[in-house]
């Protein structure tokens, strides 16, 4: 085994995992892949907002992750889960538990795939085991079931997608969305999503699908306040005022608008304050972070401002953690990752890898439940159209947990999840 080197690659969810299936058919036996996961299963965030209203759904969105779930039988590629990785080093890595004997593991190729930090439901907590989740999962579907006055912080995709989950649930509960913009989402004349990523801010959208999610949050009853902010406070706060806590506020409390105006909630979901996943780049080398992400090359080898960068040559990053261009989504991490694939293996063979040029065809699907929502899809030269059909006949009702979830589980130990109605 010491003659094999490694190919590592940190993080076993869309980007890490796809980049795996990618490699495993091509990869000549002089190399293995280690993949390295914090928590022993995966997470699949697109349903993880139905997940927190719908019983049964926390099975749905949780599949374990280990060397047979991912890998042929006999295969020299392992699963390194539950271990986090906390440090980078010029050619090697460093785990929080040994691996083979040590901490520190050699690699020819490092992959980072670390994604994104955001608290549940919306990503796994870092490190967590699947039953902790579940059981979170559970808590937070026993508690909206209870409530009666739902306060939604921020009307991007999520926000709405969890107002629209609720209803479908509780019909009689009032639901509000408060947004800090003049429309739902982050609507443009000109919507972009190939535009740069450097932080954690979603590219524009189109203006005609923010016209069709008012009007079906509307026909739901689901009231939205634009142009406003709630004053998030910390700490203490007086008799039968919000405290900036989320979840189940254990009774009514009182929220202050920025406007002046106040709203009433015994549950508050926020959906704002993605961060970037890149906290061991930045603690390695600063020059190699824009804006809050890992800056990668053509290539998608990181790159730096500084010469001596140890993360320069063999250290390259996909998905949710990098500054690819446009929307953070799943469909794009797997982009990333099957590029990915062929340019290491490029490298691996001696060859030159071609360069990644990501395609700008997207689909933007904003579900309001398993029967209702709006969508659109950008097309390359033809432009942004609204794709209704597409949410209800396409997404809705599964949200991609069969074929994108369940599907790259490729190991010689079969996985499944419960079927939606067994759920
Ligand atoms: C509510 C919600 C709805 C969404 N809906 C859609 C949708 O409909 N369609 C779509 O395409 N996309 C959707 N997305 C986006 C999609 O979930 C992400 O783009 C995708 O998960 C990115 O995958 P990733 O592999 O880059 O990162 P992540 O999924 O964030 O995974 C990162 C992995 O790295 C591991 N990790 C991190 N740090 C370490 C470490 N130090 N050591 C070891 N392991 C580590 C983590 O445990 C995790 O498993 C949604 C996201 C959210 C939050």
């Amino acid at each position: 085994m010491s003659e094999t080197k490694n190919i590592i690659i940190i993080g076993a969810s869309a980007a890490g995992h796809t980049l795996a299936n990618s490699l495993l058919p091509h990869l000549p036996t002089t190399h293995r892949i280690l993949v390295i996961d914090a928590s022993d299963y995966a997470y699949w965030a697109p349903a993880g907002i139905r997940a927190a209203v719908k019983p049964g759904w926390e099975k749905r969105v949780t599949v374990p992750v280990s060397t047979e779930t991912f890998f042929p039988a006999g295969s020299a590629h392992q699963v390194i889960a539950p271990n986090k990785v906390v440090e980078l080093k010029k050619n090697s890595i460093v785990l929080e538990k040994p691996f083979e004997g040590s901490k520190e593991v050699q690699f020819a190729k490092c992959v980072l795939a670390t994604g994104a930090l955001q608290p549940a439901p919306m990503r796994a907590e870092l490190g967590s085991s699947m039953a902790d989740m579940q059981t979170v999962l559970r808590k937070m579907q026993t508690e909206i079931a209870q409530a009666k006055k739902v306060v939604v912080i921020g009307g991007g995709p999520v926000g709405v997608e969890f107002a629209g989950e609720v209803r479908e649930l509780l019909p009689s509960t009032s639901i509000t969305i408060v947004h800090n913009q003049s429309r739902i989402l982050n609507p443009s004349s000109n919507p972009n999503p190939a535009q740069k990523a450097e932080a954690w801010s979603a590219p524009s959208s189109y203006p005609k699908l923010s016209t069709a999610l008012e009007a079906e949050l509307k026909a739901l009853n689901i009231d939205v306040i634009l142009n406003d902010r709630v004053d998030i406070p910390s700490g203490e706060a007086s008799e039968g005022a919000w405290n900036g806590t989320s979840g189940s506020l254990g009774g009514v409390k009182t929220l202050k608008l920025q406007s002046g105006k106040t709203v009433e909630a015994d549950y508050v979901f926020v959906s704002v304050g993605n961060k970037s996943g890149a906290g061991l780049v930045e603690q390695a080398d600063k020059g190699a972070i824009d804006g809050s992400m890992v800056k990668v090359d053509e290539f998608l080898r990181v790159t730096s401002s500084s010469p001596d960068s140890i993360l320069s040559a063999d250290y390259y990053a996909i998905g949710d953690v990098c500054n690819t261009p446009g929307w953070k989504t799943s469909q794009t991490a797997v982009a990333d990752a099957q590029y990915a694939a062929t340019s290491i293996l490029a490298e691996v063979k001696g060859t030159k890898p071609k360069k990644y040029a990501r395609s700008p065809m997207h689909a933007l699907l904003v579900p309001l439940g398993t029967s209702r929502g709006a969508g659109s899809i950008t097309v390359p030269y033809l432009g942004t159209f609204m794709a209704p059909k597409m949410v209800v006949g396409f997404k809705a009702k599964d949200l991609f947990i069969g074929q994108a979830f369940v599907g790259i589980f490729k190991g010689a130990e079969k996985v499944s999840v419960p079927d939606v109605a067994a759920a």
